[in-house]
């Protein structure tokens, strides 16, 4: 009987949303979820993408279906700019032109994260995937649908409001051989703190003695440096370790909703760098068999704006990259306004300043959060999360007085 059903809970970071709208406070503001807004407090689309659009709407004279994967121009493209980082990572080049990386268009990174799920439950022997403690909540949830075993690794000490770097290591070799490991490239969701070069170095010297498949999540990429091209110091140490046959293969989900603005349009990719052409082969076409009873093929528009953007090497591209580079400057003025008036005699924040991305992982409580949402409605998750794309000139004095409130009582 259907009336047998329970009810499911309501997505966090959704329900927050829905109690915002509802608030009829004027000063309310939304910290929840991690969607770019303007310093008005308004979501944009970037002016490249709207000329990208044009483009289409005068040249598109089909809207027939693309293959299973996507693609090949959109495919090339994601090499070329993930693993060849625009022709300036030669180890990428080097996989690329021996057919060792399999891309498939998906839809955006939450898809690309499933398909990848998915396969990895059919192919790979070992179900257990560790992520880090802790991590979008999603990642979990889409995880276990499809199959696989998510066990924590640590990652960040809440008590000090930074990485728990010794811990990580020590939790990481504690573990079995050959498990997967999900990394997140730049920008950890949520707390905004990336390893550094030679912390990564140290990580991955775990990796390759404990034998466990890398699986790169890479949502956030240009957030970090302002720079896309910057952001992918972990993708170029993963392809030398490859090109050097420490390691076989690895996988990369990625997704333009953030870097691109095209959130709604589901534009994102799954790459596996394999050990041969001939692997190659197999894994793509196991690929298609896989996708091709789920959704068929991927949407189109945001693929094409991808493509019409990258064409156009002279005026859309660097358009895009100095859109891009405004809104994570933008982010980090934000930041630094909300460190300045923050009260910093009975609380340390020094670590909103390290952290990088759409996120300031405050180390509030969920008691002070709530009593944010009760008193001041300023709505964030419970974990103290907050997005600090919400925040601009008119609202971030308000915001840390209220943030000063709650944690001086
Ligand atoms: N990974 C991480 C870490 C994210 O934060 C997000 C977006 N919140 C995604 C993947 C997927 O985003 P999308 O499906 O919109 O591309």
């Amino acid at each position: 009987k259907w009336s047998d059903i329970p009810l499911a809970p309501p997505d966090k970071i959704l329900g927050i949303s829905e109690a915002y709208v509802k608030d009829t406070n004027t000063k309310k503001i939304n910290l929840g979820v991690g969607a770019y807004r303007d310093n008005d407090g308004k979501p944009i689309i970037f002016p490249s993408v709207k000329k990208a659009e044009e483009i289409l709407l005068a040249k598109e004279v089909e809207k027939e279906y693309t293959g299973i994967t996507g693609n090949k121009n959109f495919q090339n493209i994601v090499k070329n700019f993930i693993f060849n980082n625009s022709n300036k990572d030669a180890n990428g080049a080097k996989l690329i032109e021996a057919n060792r990386i399999v891309t498939s268009q998906t839809i955006s990174g939450t898809g690309s994260l499933r398909v990848i799920a998915d396969f990895l439950n059919r192919f790979y022997t070992n179900k257990k995937i560790l992520v880090p403690k802790p991590t979008w909540a999603n990642h979990v949830a889409v995880f276990k649908d499809a199959g696989l075993a998510p066990e924590f690794y640590a990652y960040y000490e809440t008590s000090k409001n930074d990485l728990d770097f010794d811990n990580l290591k020590q939790s990481l070799q504690s573990q079995d051989e050959g498990s997967i490991i999900l990394l997140h490239a730049c920008c950890h969701n949520p707390t905004g703190m990336d390893l550094t070069a030679q912390q990564w170095d140290e990580v991955l010297e775990i990796i390759k003695s404990k034998k466990f498949f890398p699986l790169v999540d890479m949502a956030y990429q240009g957030f970090a440096s302002g720079d896309p091209f910057k952001d992918i110091g972990l993708i170029r140490r993963l392809n030398e370790l490859v090109a050097n046959d420490e390691l076989k293969s690895y996988a990369l989900c990625q997704s333009f909703a953030k870097n691109m603005g095209l959130y709604g349009e589901r534009t994102g990719s799954i790459s596996i760098v394999t050990e041969s052409s001939d692997a190659s082969k197999a894994i793509e076409s196991q690929l298609k068999k896989l996708i091709r009873p789920i959704y068929s093929s991927p949407p189109i528009h945001g693929s094409k704006i991808v493509e019409t953007i990258f064409n156009d090497e002279n005026s859309l591209l660097p358009e895009w990259l100095s859109e891009l580079d405004a809104v994570v400057s933008r982010l980090n003025t934000v930041r630094s306004k909300l460190y300045e008036n923050l009260d910093k005699t009975n609380y340390n924040w020094d670590h909103l300043l390290k952290q990088r991305g759409m996120f300031v992982y405050t180390g509030l409580s969920a008691e002070q959060v709530i009593r944010l949402r009760n008193e001041f409605s300023v709505y964030a998750t419970e974990d103290g999360r907050f997005s600090i794309s919400g925040i601009n000139d008119k609202n971030v004095e308000y915001l840390a007085d209220a943030i000063n409130q709650v944690v001086k009582a």
